[in-house]
C-alpha cells in the first residue's frame, strides 16, 4: 500500500535562477531538470522508467513543464507499510517543491511503479497552483483523495498509475 502523507519540511536550498525551459531530451540530465535525485540507484530507476514506460515518461514531461520541482530520495523505511510518500516543501523564488521518499523493496520494476505512483501525486500538486503549504495540500486531497486516516491520503489515479506502469514495464 502506498499513501501520501502530509508533512512539511523547511525549504531546500534554492536552485539557481530559473532560466529557459529545458529541451524534452534533457529532462533526465539537465541541471535544470524538474525531477531530481542525488541517489545513483534511484537515478537509474528513473531513467529505466522513462525509457520503458510511456506513462512514466508522460509524468516526467508533465512535471518538466510545471512550476514544481520534485526531489526523490531513498529512505530505509517509512511508517507502517508505506513504500512511498510525497511531502510538500515551502515555495521559494517563484517555484514550488515537493519531496518524494521511496523505501525500495522488491524488484526494480516494483520500485519504478512506486515512483510512478508518487510522480502522479506530484502532477496532482503541479496542477493545483494554490497548493503551497501543508494546509492547502490537505485541502486538495480532501477534495480529490481518499482519506486513509493518520493524515494520509491517496488517489485512485495514483494507484492505477502504479499498476499501469508495472504492466508497461513487463511488456
Ligand atoms: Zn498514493
Amino acid at each position: 500500500m502506498v499513501s501520501l502523507a502530509i508533512w512539511s519540511f523547511a525549504a531546500l536550498t534554492a536552485l539557481g535562477s530559473g532560466g529557459a525551459e529545458p529541451a524534452a531530451s534533457s529532462l533526465l540530465d539537465s541541471p535544470a531538470r524538474h525531477v531530481r535525485t542525488t541517489d545513483h540507484a534511484l537515478r537509474a530507476l528513473i531513467r529505466d522508467g522513462y525509457t520503458h514506460s510511456p506513462t512514466f515518461a508522460a509524468l516526467m514531461r508533465h512535471l518538466e513543464q510545471s512550476d514544481l520541482y520534485v526531489y526523490v530520495e531513498d529512505v530505509a523505511r517509512l511508517p507502517g507499510a508505506l513504500e512511498g510518500r510525497l511531502l510538500v516543501l515551502a515555495p521559494a523564488h517563484g517555484y514550488r517543491y515537493v519531496r518524494i521518499q521511496i523505501a525500495r523493496r522488491g524488484a526494480p520494476n516494483d520500485a519504478i511503479a512506486t515512483l510512478a505512483h508518487e510522480l502522479q501525486h506530484a502532477t496532482e500538486v503541479a496542477d493545483a497552483p494554490n497548493v503551497v503549504d501543508t494546509e492547502s495540500l490537505i485541502a486538495l486531497y480532501r477534495r480529490i483523495g481518499i482519506d486513509r486516516g493518520s493524515n494520509e491520503y491517496d488517489t485512485r489515479e495514483a494507484q492505477e498509475t502504479g499498476k499501469k506502469v508495472l504492466k508497461e514495464l513487463a511488456a
